[in-house]
């Protein structure tokens, strides 16, 4: 059974290797900034909520996001295990999804926590601006990055202690770093 987090700064790679890795195990991909972004499109009530706070690179505020992961995992396909992309990103959040899984019955196995130089992400989110992601231009990227270190990495600290965290190093192939993961989740 693998109930997963996929932790890491904006452009460690945390959207391709949870893609990939989801599609070997059979798990699915559960990624807050996909169903924000698809709120966002299809101007849902949730989505005229979370559009500005994604257009600034800021986060959207955790009752909103808390409230839409435990919609998406009491849903059946949860069942057999998960990967969370882009959730828990505050501690709030995190002690909130301590709570949900213990009511659920079903505790996070595995935290993986991607780790990528400063220098590289800032190079990598400026290649994905050019691929016309609104939250990846580059001031906003900047943005996204400050958020991470000020609210985000923290919860790195929260599951630091638990026989389920581990470091995996995210330079390289992606290849590479998929084996690097693999090998983590067992
Ligand atoms: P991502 O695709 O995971 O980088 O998320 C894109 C954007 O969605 C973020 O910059 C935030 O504005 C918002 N978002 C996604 N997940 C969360 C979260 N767990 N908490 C707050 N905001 C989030």
């Amino acid at each position: 059974m693998n109930r997963v987090i996929m932790l890491g700064p904006p452009g460690a790679g945390k959207g391709t290797q949870s893609i990939i890795v989801c599609g070997k195990l059979g798990i699915p991909h559960i990624s807050t900034g996909d169903i924000l972004r698809q709120a966002v499109a299809n101007k849902t009530e949730l989505g005229l909520k979370a559009k500005g706070y994604m257009e600034e690179g800021k986060l959207v505020p955790d009752q909103l996001v808390i409230d839409l992961t435990r919609q998406r995992l009491t849903q059946e396909d949860c069942a057999q295990g998960f990967l969370l992309d882009g959730f828990p990103r505050t501690l709030d959040q995190a002690e909130a999804l301590d709570r949900m899984l213990s009511e659920l019955g079903a505790p996070i196995t595995h935290v993986v926590d991607l780790k990528v130089e400063e220098t590289v992400l800032l190079d990598r989110i400026r290649n994905r601006a050019s691929e016309g992601r609104t939250d990846d231009k580059v001031e906003v990227a900047a943005e996204r990055l400050k958020v991470y270190w000020a609210q985000t990495a923290p919860v790195s600290g929260h599951y630091r202690d638990a026989g389920t965290y581990q470091e995996v190093n995210g330079l390289g192939t992606v290849e590479e770093v998929t084996e690097r993961v693999l090998k983590v989740l067992g």
